[in-house]
């Protein structure tokens, strides 16, 4: 028999309908925020993610899901979004498009990890990305953003941490401090001896050695006078809207093309994999990747891991649908007029739905064939229907049909015209 891929999931059920409630509510957060959507494709020229990631990291070295098509270009399977819409950025100059350059995206990423809770190699996440604002205000509306997505959802254990990682001119003197640090170590796994000399902030992010790391150098200590102003600025932006965070001097994130602010949203109610969202600043990476010299910053939020924290606070239970509505027939002659009903329902022939006082968003099921009355009921039940509709004989012969409440068992009749 066959069966999904290691690490993918067929989304169904309940998980199908939480996916798409946080995609409604995200939407419409990033929306009043004044971000636009733009879709990019899932997979793109292999080199994108190696050249803007960095090489030294766990996506490129190892999660990175690489095919040749046919003519032999060697492409990748996204890992994440921010590549692909700096890419899009570039290639249609929504620079010179837009007045101003705020964009989201939904979708899926693929990456080849092993697969556990909150771990998978297909997984989906909604993410936002500022384009050419180099101020502290775009830090802080971005993380804002993120946080207010969350709140949405009725997220509340959540801690936001918050970092600098320099930029060009005092990162080199943290680098050097690290490489000393950690140099003195004696017991470094095999990725971090490896990293040491490639990039050595990623050791900080180590996730079998990091406990060791007592008394680190802090990129804070050395941030020059514009990064220590603007992260400064960042923190009391950010505490005037009411947002609590704390300064984590060792988060670092894994991703190579982070200048300045880093944060990252973990939320106690999830378990180990407790990162919900990360993002940060990336003033280089337009450049680097062929545009103009742009400063951005961004984030994305793991959406299946969302749906684990707000799985604790009810969220699948404010889904709950009450406006099943059922149409029952309790004479099989009936079939073709109980059809024809169920239909305007489902088209709102003539205004059915307002005129019969009955949710705009409904949902329609039945009639069906060859069931006793008793069981279309049970099957109304099952289904949660909020209401039942009845052709009987009788009261069809005289225009009229029957709606049964299934929570009081109240029913009224009405006239069909
Ligand atoms: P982690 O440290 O958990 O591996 P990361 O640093 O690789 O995370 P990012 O690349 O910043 O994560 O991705 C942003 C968010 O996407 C994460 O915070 C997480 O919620 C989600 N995410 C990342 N990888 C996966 C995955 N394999 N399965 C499900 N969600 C994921
Ligand atoms: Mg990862």
């Amino acid at each position: 028999m066959y069966k999904a891929p290691r690490g993918t999931h067929d989304i169904y059920g309940q998980m199908a309908l939480g996916l798409e409630k946080l995609d409604e509510i995200s939407r419409k957060v990033f929306k009043r925020h004044n971000f636009k959507e733009v879709k990019t494709p899932i997979f793109e020229e292999a080199a994108l993610f190696t050249r803007s990631i960095g090489e030294a990291t766990d996506i490129v070295e190892k999660e990175m899901y690489l095919f040749e098509d046919r003519k032999g270009r060697k492409l990748a399977l996204r890992p994440e979004g921010t590549a692909s819409l700096v890419r899009a950025y570039i290639e249609h100059r929504f620079d010179m498009e837009d007045p101003v350059n705020k964009y989201f995206y939904c979708g899926d990423m693929f990456r080849y990890e092993r697969p556990q809770a909150g771990r998978y190699r297909q997984f989906t996440q909604m993410g936002a990305e500022y384009f050419n604002n180099p101020n502290p205000t775009a830090d802080a509306e971005i993380i804002l953003l993120a946080a207010d997505i969350l709140s949405q959802l009725n997220i509340k254990e959540i801690t936001i941490h918050l970092n600098s990682l320099g930029c060009s001119n005092c990162r080199p003197i943290f680098r050097q401090k690290l490489v000393e640090y950690f140099s003195s170590i004696n017991d470094l796994c095999e990725d971090c001896k490896r990293r040491l000399e490639k990039n050595p902030l990623r050791l900080l992010d180590c996730k079998i050695d990091s406990s060791k790391f007592t008394n680190v150098p802090s990129m804070r200590q050395c941030l020059c006078d514009d990064c220590k102003n603007h992260f400064e600025q960042v923190q009391a932006l950010l505490k005037g809207a009411g947002c609590n965070y704390v300064v984590d001097d060792k988060l670092v994130r894994g991703l190579d093309y982070y200048t300045r602010t880093v944060f990252e949203i973990r939320s106690s109610a999830v378990g180990s994999q407790d990162a919900i969202c990360a993002g940060g600043r990336y003033d280089n990476l337009v450049k680097e990747l062929g545009g103009q010299n742009i400063a951005s910053v961004g984030f994305a939020l793991g959406s299946e891991r969302v749906l684990l924290a707000a799985e604790k606070t009810g969220f699948f239970d404010s889904i709950k649908k009450d406006n099943v509505i059922f149409i029952a027939v309790a004479d099989e002659e009936l079939v073709i007029p109980a059809f024809t009903f169920a239909n305007n329902l489902i088209t709102n022939k003539d205004n059915i739905i307002e005129k019969l006082n009955l949710p705009k968003d409904i949902i329609v099921e039945g009639p069906f064939l060859n069931k006793s009355l008793k069981s279309q009921f049970k099957l109304a039940d099952k289904i949660g229907a909020s209401k039942t509709i009845i052709f009987g004989k009788t009261e069809y012969d005289q225009g009229k049909i029957l709606i049964k409440d299934m929570s009081t068992q109240e029913q009224v009749l009405i006239n069909l015209h």
